[in-house]
């Protein structure tokens, strides 16, 4: 019998960054089966029910932890979301090394593989003997952005939003540098100055597992991997497209899809937390009335921070009293509301599903493409904006509709998107171009396929260095 390789995995605390870490060990495991996953997992206040529901389906050698929680009295309310991801880690480091410690008494452990928001934990590697690797769920652009973050700090003066010229990061299409993610754009701020830090700190691992596939960013893919053999960065796995398996829901909206005619229906949804000011919901509620088109939209009640339902900090309002007076009664034959989530994988796996507005989440992003879904791109924060960047000019299989100087998208703006992407020879076009990549993305996974390839590059890695 085979000998079995232990390795720890390190989300940061939410479910949207449990599920991407878990889902990439369960894919792991899958391919090799003889590993075996302990799976830490940081809390802030008690862990968070969807979160526990998700965990109970796991294979038996995946194994969850929950860290004794932070207690929200220990992290300042008015601090951004990002701010209370890391100080959770922060104060989560002591027990999470006495996990690391007790796993490594019983076992020799291969690697730990901490998400960016956790790196702090990857410190710990050297003195328990083990490889340090980050699980970065996000694009191979935003992670070319990072590596060379501390280069553009140095060579750059003034706000990047103020730059004439475009950002040329390698191997990648010229950014606008108000595309750049949020926590860049106030170079005064104290959290610029720690993302600086994450990202001088990602260089130094001893790997980096992306969860992209080289037809959707040959550019920053190519330079990540010229980078790896020059020394410039560590060594780069791209074991995507990583997606969420989802089983097929009864639930109201599955069913309403299902009366719908095939290719009808724009799905409209900002992720597990992303949210609207009340003037932009109205907008979208009008907009899509306008479209004429079937919709199917997940409403989230009100707020003037884009990400303000994260962690839990919803309001437990019904989202459905903030649409416009009589939007529901006036479009129940156009489309259907659903207040605040809906089982996003069926949805974009059905055939009635022709459309999706989303706010560029890269699961959401990889989750379209699987299924050969084209976008309406609506980034809010992190790295969103240059997702939806490379979505409708890199691989041009999105638009992004146009906001006013407020930074409102107008009805009028909303509507014509819509039918843009739905009907003509325009959509048709951007329809093949999605579907070409949902070939690859689906080729990627299959058995001599690129992701079960690098998934194999990393167990050899992680079994040599334990000496199995
Ligand atoms: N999701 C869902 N139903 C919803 C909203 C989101 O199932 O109503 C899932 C979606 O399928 C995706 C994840 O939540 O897997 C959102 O991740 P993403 O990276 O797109 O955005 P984030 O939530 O991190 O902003």
């Amino acid at each position: 019998m085979e000998k079995t390789t232990h390795i720890a995995v390190v989300p940061s605390p939410g479910f949207s960054h449990l599920v991407p870490i878990i889902e990439f060990s369960k894919r792991f495991i899958h391919l090799h089966p003889d590993f075996h996953v302990t799976c830490i997992i940081p809390t802030l206040g008690s862990p968070p029910t969807s979160s526990k529901a998700y965990l109970q389906s796991l294979p038996s050698n995946i194994h969850s932890i929950f860290l004794p929680p932070i207690s929200e009295d220990a992290i300042p309310k008015d601090i951004y979301v990002g701010k209370k991801i890391q100080l959770t880690i922060t104060n989560s480091l002591p027990s999470l090394l006495d996990e690391l410690k007790s796993l490594t008494s019983k076992a020799p452990l291969a690697a730990i593989v901490a998400d960016p928001f956790a790196f702090e934990v990857l410190d710990f590697a050297k003195d328990l003997k083990t490889l340090s690797f980050m699980y970065f769920s996000v694009s191979a652009l935003a992670l070319s952005f990072f590596l060379h973050f501390p280069k553009l700090d140095q060579q750059v003066s003034g706000e990047y939003r103020d730059l004439k010229e475009p950002i040329q990061l390698p191997g990648c299409i010229p950014l606008h540098g108000s595309d750049l993610p949020n926590p860049v754009q106030d170079r005064s701020s104290p959290v610029y100055k720690e993302y600086v830090d994450r990202a001088r700190r990602l260089g130094s691992v001893d790997g980096i597992l992306v969860n992209s596939f080289r037809e959707m960013e040959e550019g920053p893919i190519r330079a990540l991997e010229e980078g790896a053999r020059s020394g410039g960065n560590p060594p780069v796995h791209l074991v995507g497209p990583i997606t969420q398996t989802g089983s097929n829901s009864e639930s109201e909206c599955m069913i309403w899809l299902e009366k719908q005619p095939p290719n009808s229906v724009l799905y409209v949804s900002f992720g597990s937390g992303g949210t609207l000011s009340q003037h932009q919901i109205n907008e979208l509620a009008f907009g899509l009335e306008m479209s004429e088109k079937k919709f199917l939209w997940v409403v989230r009640a009100p707020s003037n921070s884009t990400g303000a339902a994260y962690l839990g900090s919803s309001t437990n309002e019904d989202p459905l009293k903030f649409l416009p007076e009589g939007f529901i009664e006036r479009t129940k034959e156009q489309g259907l509301v659903i207040p605040s989530w809906a089982p996003q994988i069926p949805i974009l796996g059905h055939s009635s599903t022709a459309a999706f507005l989303t706010h560029c989440g890269w699961n959401s992003v990889l989750e379209s493409i699987h299924n050969g879904v084209p976008m309406i791109t609506w980034p809010l924060f992190a790295e969103q904006r240059m997702n939806s960047f490379m979505l409708t000019n890199g691989l041009r299989v999105g638009v992004r509709p146009k906001a006013n100087d407020d930074g409102i998208v107008e009805r009028d703006e909303i509507a014509k998107v819509i039918r843009r992407l739905m009907e003509g020879e325009e959509s048709e076009e951007i329809r093949r171009r999605v579907e070409n990549l949902r070939d690859s993305a689906v080729n990627a996974v299959k058995d001599h396929g690129s992701s079960t390839k690098a998934m194999a590059e990393v167990a050899h890695k992680w079994k040599s260095f334990s000496g199995i």
